[in-house]
């Protein structure tokens, strides 16, 4: 696609490299990030230090050049080529085909798929970004990207065999669009009570059940299958299978009808005595339930990108207009009951994109985010919540309509407290967390 985006993995991957050359992105100095003409510079503040070594004490919010570039291209990216279709998208429930290439042309849908599999070879922190500014624009393009670079790729990365990673890596970088499938009908927050079976018959596994909810399915060609290959073991029993979608026994059902994130796909895929090679098992046999929860951690932070992205983006809009509309001869900006609630949602999104980044580093570096991701995610979800509702208000009549896109990211931030856990599902977390910890 000869574009002005054309390849924008191609400038994420020299980036990556250049990152690599000069620093790893939390050990950056002030004086490398200083080459960036966006990047923030050295310590602004009278009262800074003015410590030079300042590696490992970057404010969690801080971008380094490449992560900063990033998030401009997307923006860019968004704008030209998502931005004239979201609402025929929504309308009709579709996400199109030329938006998908796109995705797949400028690397964002394998943001850490190594260079050497054809991915853009960069990191999760790096993820996020590209999640979030597409959120600004559509949250439903952004979670058909979000659930690709989190939850399909990584467990791909952690877990694939040598043959599994040259199989799917390369397709997952370029064309190919995976579903990752939990969720059953009996067992949603309660995900390991899930029926679905692998029976062993000779080398294979003879799958049976009906996975419901699951996103992107519409696209997918090769689906992650959480099932019981053990039930006398439990939970224990859960295994992953990568299943393909031409293996015969396996159908994706119609799309629901849902309230927001229309364009996304959110479809049932049923099980039918398909047969999969015990090769197709992804990591090792009993461990799926470990797998999920350690990858929904990652997730979590990805979807807490989408609700900030999602928050911004809707706020600019309704912000925007504020500043334009007059009432009693003042803009309706210039009331100060406008401006102290703008200034609290301001405040809000600001705080959970600080807890975002926080939490996104953490989990770069390899620490525990048990508690981050759901502390974020739940925040993310409550902010989107709050600042979607106030943006309509701030708006009036106006705001209620289709005419403008206050609405849409009105009914598309709901699902934020729903999946990859809902929010009681993360406050049960937090709170077993702060037991652990010995706080309560
Ligand atoms: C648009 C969309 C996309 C999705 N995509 C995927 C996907 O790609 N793959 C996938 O596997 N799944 C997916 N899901 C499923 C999603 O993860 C589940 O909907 C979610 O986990 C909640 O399960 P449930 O809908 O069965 O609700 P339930 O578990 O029935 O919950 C109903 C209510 O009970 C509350 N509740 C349940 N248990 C407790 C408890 N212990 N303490 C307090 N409150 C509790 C919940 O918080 C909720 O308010 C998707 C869902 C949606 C809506």
């Amino acid at each position: 696609m000869a574009s002005t985006f054309t390849k924008l993995s191609a400038v994420a991957k020299s980036w990556c490299r250049a990152s690599h050359m000069l620093f790893s992105v939390r050990q950056q100095t002030w004086q490398t990030a200083a080459l960036s003409s966006k990047a923030e510079t050295a310590p602004k503040s009278l009262f800074g230090s003015g410590d030079k070594d300042m590696s490992l004490r970057l404010p969690a919010d801080f971008l380094s050049p490449e992560e900063q570039m990033m998030k401009d291209s997307v923006s860019r990216l968004a704008a030209e080529k998502i931005q004239p279709y979201v609402a025929e998208m929504d309308e009709g429930s579709q996400m199109r085909q030329d938006v998908i290439k796109c995705l797949f042309e400028n690397g964002l849908m394998g943001v850490e798929i190594p260079e050497e599999y054809g991915g853009t070879g960069s990191k999760f922190f790096m993820a996020n970004i590209v999640i979030e500014e597409l959120a600004k624009v559509d949250p439903a393009v952004s979670v058909f990207c979000d659930v690709q670079n989190t939850l399909i790729n990584m467990l791909f990365i952690k877990l694939g065999n040598d043959q599994q990673k040259a199989k799917y890596l390369p397709r997952l970088a370029t064309d190919t669009v995976g579903s990752f499938c939990l969720s059953e009908a009996e067992s949603g927050s309660d995900a390991f009570a899930l029926r679905t079976s692998a029976v062993k018959d000779g080398s294979d596994y003879i799958l049976n059940g009906t996975k419901v909810w699951i996103t992107n399915a519409e696209h997918a060609d090769v689906f992650l299958v959480m099932a019981n290959a053990d039930t006398s073991a439990g939970y224990k029993g859960i295994t992953c299978f990568i299943v393909d979608r031409d293996m015969p026994g396996l159908s994706i059902g119609n799309k629901e009808n849902k309230l927001g994130i229309r364009a996304s796909s959110t479809c049932t895929v049923s099980l039918d005595n398909v047969r999969v090679p015990s090769s197709n098992i992804l990591g090792e046999f009993g461990k799926g339930y470990k797998y999920a929860i350690e990858m929904l951690n990652g997730g979590r932070i990805g979807i807490a990108a989408q609700m900030l992205g999602l928050s911004q983006g809707c706020f600019n809009h309704a912000v925007a207009y504020t500043m334009d509309r007059k009432q009693f001869g003042r803009r309706v900006f210039d009331f100060q009951g406008i401006q102290h609630q703008v200034a609290h949602a301001a405040t809000l999104i600001q705080l959970g994109r600080v807890m975002m980044c926080n939490a996104a580093r953490r989990h770069e570096m390899g620490l525990s985010v048990v508690k981050e991701a759901a502390m974020v995610k739940y925040f993310a979800g409550e902010v989107a919540t709050h600042v979607t509702s106030k943006s309509i208000e701030w708006m009036g009549g106006v705001g209620y309509t289709k005419d403008y896109p206050v609405e849409k990211y009105y009914r598309d931030c709901k699902v934020g407290t729903i999946y990859e856990g809902t929010s009681n599902i993360q406050l049960n977390t937090i709170a077993k967390c702060l037991e652990q910890e010995g706080l309560i």
